[in-house]
Formats: C-alpha cells, sequence, structure tokens
C-alpha cells in the first residue's frame, strides 16, 4: 500500500458543484481515482452505474455492511451511502490518488482512519444559488429538494474542522482552486521522499 497517495475527500451540501468539480479533474488526472461509493438511491439522468455510484437495492446494501464491506456507512435523505473498503485499497495498492464524494459525517469518519487525508468543503456562493441549483438540477421530487435544502445549514457548520474550504461560484474558478489544492498536495515533501532518496544515496 502507498503511503505517498493523496487521499481527497470533498465535501459540500447537495447540489453545491461536487460532482460538476470532481468530473473535469478525473478526466484530466488518470493518476486520481474516484472512490465510488455505493447507495440504495436511483441514479439521475446522465449517471452511470459504476462510474458515479454502484446502485444496489437496499437488501444488498445492508448484506454488505453485515460483511464489514464498507469503511463507513450513512443514510441520507432516506438512502443509503457507503464507501467500499476495497474499492479503496484497490486503488491506493495501485500507488493511484483517490478523490471521494463524501457528507461531513462520512468524512469525520474517514478523517479517523486517514489521518493524512485531505479535506476540502465546496461552499455555494450563498443560499439562494444553492436553492437555484438544488431545483435547477431537477431531480427527486419537491420534498426531497426541500430535505436537502434543509440540512445544508448542518453540513456548513461542520467546515471548522476541514483542511481548504472552496466557494463554487464560478464553476472554472472552482476547479482550479481544487487542481491547485491536490496538485500542491502531491508536492508535500512527504510524498516525494521517492523522488529525493536517489540523489541521496551514495
Ligand atoms: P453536487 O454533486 O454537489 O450535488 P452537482 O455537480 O450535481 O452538485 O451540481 C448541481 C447543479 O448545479 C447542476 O445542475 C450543475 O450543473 C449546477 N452547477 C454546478 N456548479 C455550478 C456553478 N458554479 N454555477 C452554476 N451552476 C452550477
Ligand atoms: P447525492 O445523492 O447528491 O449524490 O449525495 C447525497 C450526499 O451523500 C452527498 O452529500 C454526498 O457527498 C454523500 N455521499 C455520497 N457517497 C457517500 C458515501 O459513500 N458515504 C457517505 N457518508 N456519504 C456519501
Amino acid at each position: 500500500m502507498s503511503n505517498e497517495s493523496v487521499i481527497m475527500v470533498l465535501s459540500a451540501p447537495s447540489g453545491t458543484g461536487k460532482t460538476s468539480i470532481c468530473r473535469p479533474l478525473l478526466r484530466e488526472f488518470p493518476a486520481l481515482r474516484f472512490s465510488v461509493s455505493f447507495t440504495t438511491r436511483p441514479p439521475r439522468r446522465g449517471e452511470a452505474d459504476g462510474r458515479d455510484y454502484r446502485f444496489v437495492t437496499p437488501e444488498a446494501f445492508r448484506e454488505k455492511i453485515q460483511a464489514g464491506d464498507f469503511v463507513e456507512w450513512t443514510e441520507n435523505y432516506g438512502h443509503l451511502y457507503g464507501t467500499s473498503r476495497s474499492g479503496i485499497e484497490a486503488i491506493r495498492d495501485g500507488g493511484g490518488d483517490i478523490l471521494l464524494d463524501v457528507e461531513p459525517r462520512g468524512a469525520r469518519a474517514l478523517k479517523e482512519i486517514y489521518p493524512q487525508g485531505v479535506f476540502v468543503f465546496v461552499l455555494p456562493p450563498d443560499l439562494a444559488e444553492l436553492q437555484r441549483r438544488l431545483w435547477k438540477r431537477g431531480d427527486g421530487d419537491e420534498e426531497t429538494r426541500r430535505r436537502r435544502y434543509r440540512k445544508a445549514r448542518d453540513e456548513i457548520r461542520e467546515v471548522f474542522w476541514y483542511d481548504y474550504i472552496v466557494v463554487n461560484d464560478r464553476l472554472e474558478q472552482a476547479i482550479e482552486r481544487v487542481r491547485a489544492i491536490y496538485l500542491a498536495e502531491k508536492c508535500r515533501r512527504e510524498r516525494q521522499m521517492g523522488v529525493v532518496a536517489p540523489f541521496l544515496a551514495d
């Protein structure tokens, strides 16, 4: 297992734009791999099984809980979401960096397990814009959107223990900032010891 892997966790209230930020970064950096979570929620338009989530039944999800297959799992808006242990281990064993999209409770659990992780909170420019984006995306019924919106404030209270905050006002700028965080983290001394070692060998 590589200790040089970057484990980058993105959290944000639903509708802020995490997916819109992650997709171009994953295309740009083949070494950065998305940890595909399991969920019992139905796919949204444009989502692909195995790329965005692994969409499973509640029964299959519960079996995976029993089998200890999740690093962490939680219930959001009536659906179950879980981070796959074998998914993360496979990426790390291959020396890749990992990008996770997880809400703050799950992120907190991940911080316990991976204290070297990089925790990024993405904020919308303001609550009115968050509401517009949630409604623009148009998935789920009115009540689901309302619940997601109400939860935003509770989630934003968790911002204080994150390492970085990125406001997603203009999408291109937000992508650039998360990109900058990733590249800076890759250059951290402790992740570059493999590069330094040959200079010091005699
Ligand atoms: P999340 O993954 O955080 O739930 P999405 O990436 O699905 O959010 O974005 C929610 C909606 O907001 C989508 O319709 C997306 O196109 C739109 N969106 C994302 N970022 C911006 C932005 N900077 N400006 C305007 N609309 C945006
Ligand atoms: P959505 O349904 O909008 O894709 O996701 C809803 C929320 O679930 C988001 O805040 C997202 O970050 C979170 N989420 C997605 N996958 C996981 C996971 O594996 N574990 C946890 N704890 N949250 C997740």
